[in-house]
């Protein structure tokens, strides 16, 4: 047999590198979407992993970050080069996509192919959300609540100060920025979300979707029976966009 060249072993050893846009591992792909990227044609690919558990979670397939990915990178950047001039966008989604090593390298590609790249993300990964802000046009970033109330809704303890941490981070930046929130029981009456818009516009958020929990596919079934839960507003709404998603 013939023996390998130094030069395929490096290639070999670089393309099983952890952070190697090879090593992203993938759920699946939404093909052709605008719902999740603003303004633009997009394709979404939904990355492995989240180190939250928030009982509304409907992507709960993808949480497990161990699992075999139902898409290699190769597969999607294929799919992604023969959709240049097509689409405008990749959106990556999740689970949480800054949960893996192989995000930056994988932006990299995509954006080199010429589409825009959106991130959904809840930012539980400040300090690498930092080296992937350069790669990205747009952030949906969900804060789930005020800091404090955090590990009710994620079940993990500090959530609530990365997440805020991250939110800093994008504002910073000056990347384009939606912010969402999804109603969760308890946290869904005008005298929580008053005080919790407020931070959120007083930090300088501009752009606000509220969004109702999506029935089906719940991580926590139980919740089901709870919804949809009924929007009762604050009076003020301190942005200059603001919107509810009700599907
Ligand atoms: S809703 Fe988002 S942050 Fe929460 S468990 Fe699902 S993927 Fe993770």
């Amino acid at each position: 047999m013939r023996e390998r060249s130094n030069l395929e072993q490096a290639t070999t050893d670089l393309a099983s590198a952890p952070d190697a846009a090879e090593a992203l591992r993938l759920g699946g792909l939404t093909a052709m979407t605008t719902g999740d990227y603003p303004g633009e044609l997009a394709a979404t690919l939904f990355c492995h992993g989240c180190p939250w558990r928030c009982p509304y979670c409907h992507n709960a397939h993808l949480l497990d970050a161990g699992q075999a990915p139902a898409l290699d990178w190769a597969e999607a950047r294929e799919f992604l080069a023969r959709r240049q001039g097509l689409l405008d966008a990749v959106v990556f989604s999740g689970g949480e996509p800054t949960a893996q090593a192989a995000l930056p390298a994988a932006m990299a590609e995509a954006r080199a192919l010429g589409f825009k790249i959106g991130l959904h993300t809840g930012g539980p990964f400040p300090r690498r959300l930092t080296r992937i802000l350069p790669l990205v046009d747009w952030i949906g970033l969900d804060i789930k609540a005020l800091p404090a109330d955090y590990p009710l809704i994620t079940g993990v303890p500090g959530s609530g100060e990365q997440a805020w941490e991250s939110l800093q981070l994008v504002l910073d930046s000056g990347v384009d920025l939606e912010v969402r929130t999804t109603l969760m029981p308890g946290f869904d009456h005008p005298e929580y979300l008053a005080p919790l818009m407020q931070q959120l516009a007083d930090a300088g958020v501009a752009r606000y979707v509220l969004q109702q929990c999506r029935p089906h596919s719940l991580l926590d079934p139980e919740l089901r029976a709870r919804l949809p839960l009924a929007i009762d507003l604050p009076q003020n709404i301190p942005f200059a966009h603001f919107s509810l998603r009700q599907d």
